[in-house]
């Protein structure tokens, strides 16, 4: 394992820090997601359109579609450079991460020349409408039906917690389009318009005050066949392209979270009534217990970086950073909400590392369970990693209109 940047990798890394250097240092301060909704979007669309233009986005793809053809290493640097600024970026993660990936991958050429460079050029958003109220670990027991009449399908049912929805003007959706097939065959994936008659996304409050996610409603929704992606029947396959692009997109530590370090400089500054927390027994304990942590997942991810740099794609034990990196951000954050103790819950704090420490708290809890739960990864771990014996799927070659419901 080579830690250090190639000569190539470092040229570019140079080249991009002298960009961001000159570009985004007005976003410095405060953290973008504490503005209100209309100036984020308007702040993201902007940061999107400045990169576009110069270069830094799409750095993977080819450049058929707009791309910079370059490697995931050149794209793991610019991430790196950038995640020193509070830039917003989380609007475009879910449409170019996935969606877009999706769209040129199973699209036909006139949707791909339609939809890929507007989603690029940040002018387009888009939103990942998989999850229902029955089926998110088991996304192949979708309701939401598509029914085909002429030109058209009409889409019908109910997906919820859809990243950004109210903000989308695209979704991706996954539908059941013959119900007598076995679960994951009966699928047909599609684009939608998110703006069409019939749909309808209704924010979900959330504790932290904000409302990233929706309930989405379809009642009679026309999407021309021509929107259609991938062969009819085929939506298993074309919704694993996806997951499989939201598992390496998830994979990895925010380069952002706070770590052991943040730890120990607020525990530095928290005066005890025998003494400072920092020469506390059970916070030295902590903070050693985080930086242990913080190696490991640095280690793995340096496994995973490694395969990338040799061209190869990163298996299955992609699942272990995940795992650990929720789980020790809850844990790390919990912690500093201990420390602090009622000023850990006066948000709109002045002091930014202790907001960002707050975020962290009340968005671990969901970094388990989106992009795969800590108990559907350790299944992949178990059968995929140590080759143990498969989890239960009584129900996986039964048609699905014979499935009893739970
Ligand atoms: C922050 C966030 C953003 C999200 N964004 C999106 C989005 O943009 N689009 C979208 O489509 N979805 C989104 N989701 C939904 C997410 O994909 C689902 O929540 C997730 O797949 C889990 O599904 P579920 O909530 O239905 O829980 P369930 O699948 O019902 O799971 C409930 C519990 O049962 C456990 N469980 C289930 N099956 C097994 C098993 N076989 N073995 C052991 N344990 C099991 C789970 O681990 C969990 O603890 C988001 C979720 C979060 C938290």
């Amino acid at each position: 394992m080579d830690f250090n940047d190639s000569p190539d990798d470092a040229a570019y890394r140079a080249r991009a820090r002298g960009w961001l250097t000159a570009n985004a240092g007005d976003y410095r301060n405060p953290p973008a997601t504490s503005y209100p909704r209309d100036e984020f979007v308007r702040r993201s669309r902007a940061w999107q359109q400045a990169k576009h233009a110069a270069g830094y986005t799409g750095i993977t793809w080819p450049k058929s579609m707009g791309g910079q053809g370059l490697s995931p290493m050149h794209a793991i640097v610019f991430g790196q450079e950038q995640s020193r600024y509070h830039v917003p970026t989380s609007l475009f993660e879910i449409g170019l991460g996935m969606c877009i990936p999706t769209v040129f991958t199973h699209g036909s050429p006139e949707i791909i020349a339609r939809y890929v460079a507007p989603a690029l050029a940040g002018d387009e958003v888009w939103c990942q409408l998989f999850s229902e109220p029955a089926a998110g670990s088991d996304l192949a027991g979708i309701r939401t039906r598509a029914v085909r009449d002429g030109d058209d399908w009409v889409i019908d049912g109910q997906k919820v917690w859809t990243t950004n929805a109210h903000l989308s003007d695209y979704g991706i959706i996954v539908t059941r389009t013959d119900p007598s097939a076995p679960k994951h065959k009966g699928l047909t994936m599609f684009i939608v318009d998110m703006y069409a008659p019939g749909v309808e996304a209704r924010p979900l409050k959330q504790m932290s005050g904000g409302s990233d996610f929706n309930e989405v409603f379809f009642t009679g929704v026309r999407v021309a066949d021509s929107h259609r992606l991938g062969a009819v029947g085929d939506g298993w396959k074309v919704a694993l392209t996806t997951l499989m692009n939201e598992r390496l997109a998830v994979g990895g530590k925010p380069t952002h979270a706070p770590g052991y370090a943040t730890l120990m400089k607020l525990a530095a500054g928290i005066d005890r009534d025998d003494g400072p927390a920092l020469a506390a027994r059970d916070v030295r304990q902590r903070i050693a217990a985080s930086y242990i942590a913080d190696e490991g997942i640095k280690l793995t991810q340096m496994r995973a970086l490694s395969a990338l740099a040799k061209g190869e794609v990163p298996g299955p034990e992609q699942s272990i950073s995940k795992v650990v990196v929720a789980r020790t951000m809850q844990e790390l954050g919990a912690f500093a909400m201990d420390l602090t103790e009622a000023a850990g819950f006066v948000t709109e704090t002045a002091d930014p590392e202790l907001t960002k420490l707050q975020g962290t708290y009340m968005a671990a809890a969901g970094l388990r369970i989106a992009g795969g739960t800590d108990e559907i990864l350790r299944n992949i771990i178990a059968e995929r990693v140590l080759g143990l014996p498969g989890d239960l799927r009584p129900d996986k070659d039964t048609p699905f209109n014979q499935v009893v419901a739970a």
